[in-house]
C-alpha cells in the first residue's frame, strides 16, 4: 500500500507540474511544439517543477486523511491554502478556478462543508476531480455504498452537482481496480459492470448516467457504443469540464503503456493541461508504481521531499487500521 500512496501521490503532482508551462494552449499550438520534457516558465512563468491547486488540494486532503477523515479539517486546510498559501510550491497560490474559489470563500464564512460547493449544472468544473485520489486509500476497502458516501461528501466542499460527484466516482472505482492489481483494460470492464450496477440502483437520474455513455460503454439512442480506446483524438476534449477530464485521463491511460507517455499524451492535448495530466498521472502512478516515474522529474519537483513525507505520513496511519 505505502508504495501505491507515494506513486499515486507523486503520479498526480508530477502531472500537473509538467503541464503547468502550458496550461491554455491550444492543441494546434501543442502539435506545433509538444511537450517532450519537464519545462519550467510558459503560462504562469513558474520555474521548473513547481505544481499548481490541483496538488496543493490533493496534498490538503491527504494530510487531513493522515490525521482522520474530517470535512471541516479538510476545509479548514482549504481556506488555509487560499488565503495563507499552505501547500504551495513557493508560498503563493497562482491558479485557482473560479467554483473552487467561491466555494472557499463559503467555507471560510463558516458553511456546512457539504453544502459549500455549487450545484447548479454549469458548476461542473474538473476542480474536485483532480483533487480526490487520496480518498481511494481511505475508502477502498469500504461496500460500495458507503465509498459513494464519502466520495460525494469530499467533492462537495467544492463540486456538489451529481455529475462531479459521479466523476470522482467512476474515477475512484477505476482507480481501485488498477490499485488491486487489474490491468488497465480489464480494470475498465470491471467498473463498468459495478458503477452501472450501482447507479442504476442508486436512483440517480438516467440522463445523468447517460453523459457517462462513452465511459461506462451505455448505448444511448441509436448510437452504437464505441469503447473509450477506440475514439480519436479528435474526439477526445481537454477542456476544464469534469466529463471531459475524466474521459481523455482514461483515454491517454488506455492508449499509452507507460507513465512518462501517458502524462506527456495528456499535457498535449492541450487547454487544461496541468489538469488532465494531473488526473491521468494520479491514476498512471498507482498503474505503473514509483520507479516507473522518470526520477528526473520526481527530483525537479518542488518540495519533493515533503510529498515523499507526506506519502509516508498517510501511508502509516492507514496501515495502522490494517
Ligand atoms: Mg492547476
Amino acid at each position: 500500500m505505502k508504495n501505491k500512496i507515494e506513486s499515486g501521490l507523486f503520479g498526480v503532482a508530477v502531472g500537473d507540474a509538467l503541464g503547468v508551462p502550458y496550461e491554455f494552449l491550444s492543441r494546434h499550438q501543442m502539435k506545433e511544439s509538444p511537450a517532450v520534457d519537464m519545462i519550467g516558465y510558459g503560462t504562469h512563468n513558474q520555474p521548473k517543477g513547481t505544481w499548481s491547486d490541483d496538488s496543493s488540494l490533493t496534498f490538503c486532503l491527504a494530510e487531513t486523511l493522515a490525521e482522520g477523515y474530517d470535512l471541516q479539517k479538510l476545509a479548514n486546510r482549504f481556506v488555509n491554502w487560499k488565503e495563507q498559501n499552505y501547500w504551495t510550491p513557493h508560498g503563493e497560490v497562482f491558479d485557482i478556478g473560479i467554483a473552487t474559489s467561491i466555494a472557499i470563500h463559503e467555507l471560510h464564512c463558516g458553511k456546512d462543508p457539504v453544502l459549500a460547493g455549487g450545484d447548479t449544472e454549469d458548476s461542473n468544473g474538473n476542480g474536485s476531480l483532480m483533487r480526490i485520489l487520496p480518498l481511494l486509500f481511505y475508502i477502498k476497502d469500504m461496500p460500495i455504498k458507503e465509498r459513494f458516501q464519502r466520495v460525494k461528501e469530499v467533492s462537495s466542499l467544492t463540486h456538489r452537482h451529481i455529475r462531479s460527484v459521479m466523476a470522482c466516482f467512476i474515477y475512484l472505482e477505476y482507480a481501485l481496480q488498477l490499485y488491486n492489481g487489474k490491468n488497465k483494460d480489464e480494470a475498465l470492464k470491471q467498473m463498468q459492470e459495478i458503477v452501472k450496477s450501482f447507479f442504476e440502483n442508486a436512483e440517480i437520474p438516467q440522463s445523468e448516467i447517460d453523459r457517462f455513455h462513452r465511459i461506462l460503454s451505455i448505448k444511448v439512442g441509436e448510437y452504437d457504443v464505441q469503447d473509450l480506446q477506440f475514439l480519436s483524438e479528435a474526439e477526445i476534449f481537454s477542456s476544464g469540464y469534469v466529463l471531459n477530464t475524466l474521459e481523455a485521463a482514461i483515454w491517454c491511460i488506455l492508449l499509452e503503456d507507460n507513465y512518462k507517455d501517458t502524462v506527456l499524451k495528456a499535457v498535449n492535448l492541450g487547454s487544461d493541461t496541468d489538469t488532465t495530466a494531473a488526473v491521468a498521472g494520479g491514476l498512471a502512478g498507482i498503474y505503473y508504481g514509483i520507479d516507473n516515474i522518470p526520477e528526473k522529474w520526481i527530483d525537479n519537483l518542488v518540495r519533493s521531499n515533503d510529498i515523499k513525507d507526506l506519502a509516508d505520513r498517510l501511508s502509516k496511519k492507514l496501515m495502522g487500521n490494517e
